[in-house]
């Protein structure tokens, strides 16, 4: 664990599996089974060493659309003009 305070808010930092969303043009990929720090209170992240890292590789990875066609679909994005009638 890299803190156990929060530095924003002071609550309790417990350690954590999460998942992360990294954004690769108009594709989304949730990337699962994340370790990391999360605020009780505020939710703020601290990630370990390396994650920020690794998190930026696998998105620099990502941008070869033939790597990013073999990962599992679990969903679709839509589009909607906010001032669309709904
Ligand atoms: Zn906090």
């Amino acid at each position: 664990m890299i803190v156990s305070r929060c530095a924003i808010c002071g609550g309790k930092v417990e350690e954590r599996e999460i998942s992360e969303e990294v954004k690769i043009r108009n594709d989304f990929v949730v990337i699962e089974n994340l370790r990391a720090g999360v605020c009780v209170e505020c939710g703020e992240r601290y990630y370990p060493p390396g994650v920020v890292d690794r998190l930026r590789g696998i998105e620099r990875s990502l941008m070869d659309r033939e790597k990013l066609k073999r990962l599992d679909v679990i969903g679709s994005t839509y589009r909607l003009r906010y001032d669309a009638t709904f």
